[in-house]
């Protein structure tokens, strides 16, 4: 479903990343792992079209994003091209970013009915499922602010999933939260990724991984030091940055 090949990607003189290749097939869970500023953030922010990258290509079910073929060259996708591409790709972040002043229901609605063109009513029947799947059915009149870390969390996978994406993205979606809040938002991860759902994650939440990744890729100054298994990634790290790493979580 996505393969990501060779993708660099610099701030002014600073390259950040530098040379990331992936391939995730539909119904993985990959999770990126990797030390501050390695790239992590960016590298994902370019499979959804959020930063364009300088070399390299990523195509998402065929799709290469930043681009469109026209008579068989490549050339900078249009704005409207690019809109539509971001539209494949569902992403949640750290920071929740719903909408403050609409509704859950509203916040869960609007994407599909003003940039997707779905029908109001089949855009409230498709949110009124989803907030069933998050476990926030009787919420859909609460505001933001009405709601604990980790329901406005779930409240934003269900907006990212309202879109139908083929590819979800999440940006340590638990790193903002109290610890008490962390599991119910780890649950509903697991709980996707069980409906076949294929996810790229970057947390630091090693359980997480281990449960529920089929990949796990360490990243490290902007390369991909070492990706496997989760049991060997984990558990039997070939490289040493990969084992100074995780003796931080031990
Ligand atoms: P963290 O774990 O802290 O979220 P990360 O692995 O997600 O880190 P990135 O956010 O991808 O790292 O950042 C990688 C590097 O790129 C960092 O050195 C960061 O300062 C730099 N960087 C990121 N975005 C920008 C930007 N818009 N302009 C300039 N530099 C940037
Ligand atoms: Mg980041």
């Amino acid at each position: 479903l996505v393969r990501a090949r060779d993708v660099h990607k610099s701030f002014g003189d600073l390259e950040v990343l530098k040379g990331i290749s992936m391939d995730v097939h539909r119904g993985e869970v990959i999770v990126i792992l990797g030390p501050s500023g390695s790239g992590k953030s960016t590298f994902l922010r370019c499979i959804n079209n959020l930063e364009t990258m300088h070399a390299g290509s990523i195509a998402v079910d065929g799709t290469y994003i930043g681009y469109e073929v026209k008579g068989g060259d490549l050339f900078r996708a249009r704005s409207k091209t690019a809109a539509r591409q971001r539209g494949q790709v569902g992403m949640v972040f750290q920071q929740f970013n719903l909408f403050p002043h609409m509704t859950v229901m509203e916040n869960l609605v609007e994407a599909p009915v003003v940039v997707h063109g779905v029908p109001r009513q089949e855009a409230e029947e498709r949110a009124r499922r989803l907030l069933g799947i998050v476990g926030l059915a009787d919420r859909e009149t609460s505001y933001p602010s009405q709601l604990s870390g980790g329901q406005q969390q779930r409240v934003a996978i269900a907006r990212a999933l309202a879109i139908e994406p083929k590819l979800l993205l999440f940006d340590e979606p638990t790193s903002a939260l109290d610890p008490e809040l962390v599991g119910e938002v780890l649950a509903t991860m697991q709980d996707l990724a069980e409906r076949g759902h294929t996810m790229i994650v970057v947390t630091h939440e090693i359980s997480f991984a281990k449960a529920a990744a089929d990949r796990v890729y360490f990243m490290d100054d902007g390369v991909v030091v070492e990706s496997g298994p989760p049991d060997q990634v984990l558990e039997n790290p070939q490289q040493e940055r990969t084992r100074e790493f995780l003796r931080r979580f031990l």
